[in-house]
């Protein structure tokens, strides 16, 4: 079910299990945006049918913050125009070009181009890997850039961040909001930390003990504090304030 946050805005919450992170839906008078494409197919319908059953308008675009698979991956079955920045899609033409077998997932964690998390948790939405197509976005862009869904503007602005290079907000200045995806999160790429299938439940823990780039975080609040928002999303957790955020990297 979709979460109420103003009349504009609505919100699919995580689900863990197969590491599905927040939908934003932003409702204009003309369009509507969806931020996150879902994770497979299957999570496509059934995003469909919960905005069905919950009477709300079914999306115009789909514009995704970073290339992370369970953000991307659901990007085909909308057929829908698709919109990321410029850097996203270099990381999904070359994700588009990648095998899904045992040995092909097992190498690209050696080399570093995946984790060992990903590749459980794809494993796990996917029982038949042979349904994964990977597209790149039809609308790309540097920076940012606005969509005027009429009555009211989203604005994607490039703002990378402590999780990954690439990573794109959603801010919608009428709503004083932000959908964040994963920008405000840990490096789980550039550092090592342990995951366990078995023992998934000490994900928070291990995740928790990988340390902030300080650079990069110092680099990305600098960028945030040129938007006019008092309330942000990330991409697996809850509402927080501006505050809360702020606090959130202390
Ligand atoms: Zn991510």
């Amino acid at each position: 079910m979709f979460n109420k946050f103003s009349d504009r805005i609505y919100i699919q919450p995580p689900e863990h299990f197969t590491d599905r992170p927040n939908i934003g839906l932003i409702i204009g008078d003309k369009y509507t945006l969806l931020f996150e494409a879902g994770n497979s197919a299957e999570n496509v319908e059934l995003l469909k049918g919960r905005l069905l059953a919950d009477n709300l308008p079914q999306p115009d675009f789909i514009a995704i913050s970073h290339w992370h698979w369970d953000h991307s991956f659901g990007m085909d079955a909308w057929n829908l125009p698709t919109i990321a920045g410029e850097k996203t899609n270099e990381y999904l033409k070359k994700v588009s070009g990648w095998k899904w077998d045992d040995e092909s997932m097992t190498g690209r964690v050696q080399t570093g181009e995946d984790i060992v998390f990903c590749n459980e948790m794809i494993k796990r939405e996917y029982p038949d890997r042979d349904k994964i197509k990977v597209i790149p976005a039809d609308i790309t862009f540097n920076d940012s850039m606005t969509i005027d869904l009429g009555g009211i503007e989203c604005q994607l602005v490039h703002v990378a961040g402590p999780h990954a290079d690439d990573s794109v907000v959603c801010y919608i200045p009428s709503e004083k909001f932000v959908f964040l995806g994963d920008s405000n999160g840990k490096d789980l790429y550039g550092q090592p930390w342990h995951f366990d299938i078995e023992h998934e439940d000490d994900f928070m823990e291990e995740t928790g003990k990988i340390p902030y780039d300080m650079e990069k975080v110092n680099a990305y609040l600098a960028l945030l504090d040129k938007l006019d928002f008092t309330h942000c999303i990330g991409g697996h957790a809850d509402i927080m304030t501006k505050e809360q955020l702020y606090k959130s990297f202390e």
